[in-house]
């Protein structure tokens, strides 16, 4: 808390010194006003702690993710906002009941292991069969096992991760074991965890709901000595037991607050984060900070009466960790819409410092949220980077040619917790927290009255950027690219 009252109190010499031009009158009055109250002692960090550890981890389709809509419902009506609940369609159901695992062969133990999401179930006595050694999982490795490869669990050997960085290559490299291995008639795949000291977490795999076998992350350590004895050159088997609540469509719900605009109500910002979680932590890093971010920007617009130019969306979407889904609902509900969205931003990286925001492939964007940082650029200072990115909330307004954005931050902590039991309450950083929803709350309202709004692209103007860059991999690995080829997903032709 020390870090924020500090921050506070620099903060009247900041806009002092940086009063902006481009902002004049009340709307720049505005943005100093709600950052001011964004600072000062707001109920951020219990919400932050009724989300976490009273709803707890809500993974989409479980009874705590519905606990959690009602909660968000009731958060913004509390705050004085408008807010409802809207339906969309979550393509299938996915939760593990539970996991287990057995070595057996030369030598016997009990290492703990977790499914990956959208994991095949097993047997109710468990499927056993040989464990090999993946090697890295590279094709090498895979000519290596020859035969040995078909019918047996693939024991696949990885890097400790550490930050950021370390995470996407685990997906990358993932993705592509998947497309080498599972074709090859393997029973299932086991991945070391990558995470030490024991520490489970729920590694999204590529294929979604259309993958059909057993997947599995194994302790490290466990996996470590798994790996230990067949190099050594014994006989090792697994029996892993893994009990899933599997199912088809079923309906969801994103809980979206609006405070609307006074002069262009029909044109909307949004700002978004997403509700659900995975459920071997609490899902406080990802990603209940920005919820509580979110809901706090709005809880201090309405208290301070603050009525912007545009319609502002407070978005907090569901199913995110499932495909994207929520985000894509919104969409589709709101398709009669979407040319009135003049930006839509995702805050999902944690609690790290924000340090600038992704443009997405939008060049033209970078002037403007410069601008609407330039009242907090004592919070500074930030860059902004203009790469596609394929991830999170933005993914399908990106994909439908809407302004998008997603804060850009400091890896901090988030890696190591991404997705693990460790990722709890006290693993975020509060003061910082509550520094980067003054971020926020600067941009979401900065674009709301800025006089500049720039147009939607076209179908053929997001084709040019997959050509340009590398957004059709990134689609590609995070098994969204086939519902934008069908045409199912994103900006159709006119
Ligand atoms: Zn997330």
């Amino acid at each position: 808390m020390k870090r924020a009252i500090a921050a506070s109190l620099s903060f009247a010499a900041v806009l002092w010194l940086a009063t902006p031009d481009t902002l004049v009158g009340r709307a720049a009055d505005d943005v100093e006003r709600l950052v001011a109250a964004m600072l000062r002692d707001t109920p951020l960090e219990e919400d932050l702690a009724a989300l976490t550890d009273r709803v707890g981890g809500r993974p989409t389709g479980s009874p705590a993710n519905l606990r959690a809509v009602d909660w968000a419902l009731e958060a913004f009506h509390e705050a004085g906002v408008a807010a409802k609940k809207e339906p969309f369609a979550m393509p299938a159901r996915w939760l593990e009941r539970s996991a287990a695992a057995e070595v057996g062969g030369d030598v016997a133990f009990t290492p703990r292991v977790a499914a990956m999401p959208f994991s095949a179930d097993t047997p109710a006595g468990g499927l056993a069969a040989p464990l090999v050694d993946g090697g890295r999982g590279s094709d090498q490795d895979l000519q290596r096992l020859g035969t040995a490869a078909k019918g047996a669990w693939v024991l696949v050997e990885t890097s400790e991760l550490r930050n950021l960085e370390d995470l996407f290559a685990d997906y990358a490299e993932a993705t592509a074991i998947e497309g080498r291995f599972l074709p090859a008639d393997v029973a299932g795949m086991v991945y070391m965890g990558s995470r030490a000291s024991g520490l489970l977490y729920r590694h999204n795999a590529s294929r979604g709901p259309d993958n059909t076998h057993p997947l599995i992350v194994m302790q490290r350590e466990d996996a470590a000595r798994a790996l230990r004895l067949l190099r050594g050159g014994a006989r090792v088997s697994l029996t892993a037991r893994l009990d899933v609540d599997a199912g088809g469509a079923y309906e969801s719900y994103n809980v979206v607050g609006e405070i609307r605009g006074g002069e262009r109500a029909n044109e909307v910002v949004v700002i978004g984060a997403h509700l659900d979680s995975w459920d071997l932590g609490t899902g406080a890093l990802d990603n209940g900070c920005n919820v509580a971010a979110v809901i706090d920007v709005a809880r201090q617009m309405a208290r301070l009466g603050i009525t912007p130019r545009r319609t502002i969306r407070f978005a907090l979407f569901n199913g995110e960790e499932q495909g994207l889904v929520g985000s894509w609902g919104y969409t589709i509900a709101h398709a009669a819409e979407m040319d009135g969205h003049v930006m839509a931003s995702s805050y999902d990286i944690g609690s790290g410092r924000i340090t600038g925001f992704f443009t997405n492939g939008r060049p033209d964007l970078v002037p403007l949220v410069e601008r609407a940082l330039q009242p907090i650029e004592g919070l500074g200072p930030f860059e902004q980077i203009d790469a596609p990115i394929v991830g999170t909330d933005n993914f399908d307004f990106m994909i439908e040619g809407v302004p998008n954005l997603v804060a850009n931050q400091a890896s901090a902590n988030y890696g190591p917790n991404y997705h693990a039991r460790s990722d709890t309450f006290d693993k975020v950083d509060l003061a910082q927290l509550r520094l980067n929803a003054a971020v926020a709350a600067a941009v979401t309202l900065g674009f709301a009255n800025m006089d500049e709004r720039l147009p939607r692209h076209s179908r053929a103007q997001i084709e040019a950027l997959m050509d340009t860059s590398d957004l059709d991999d990134q689609m590609k690995a995070m098994g969204v690219w086939k519902d934008w080829e069908s045409g199912k997903r994103g900006r159709r032709r006119k």
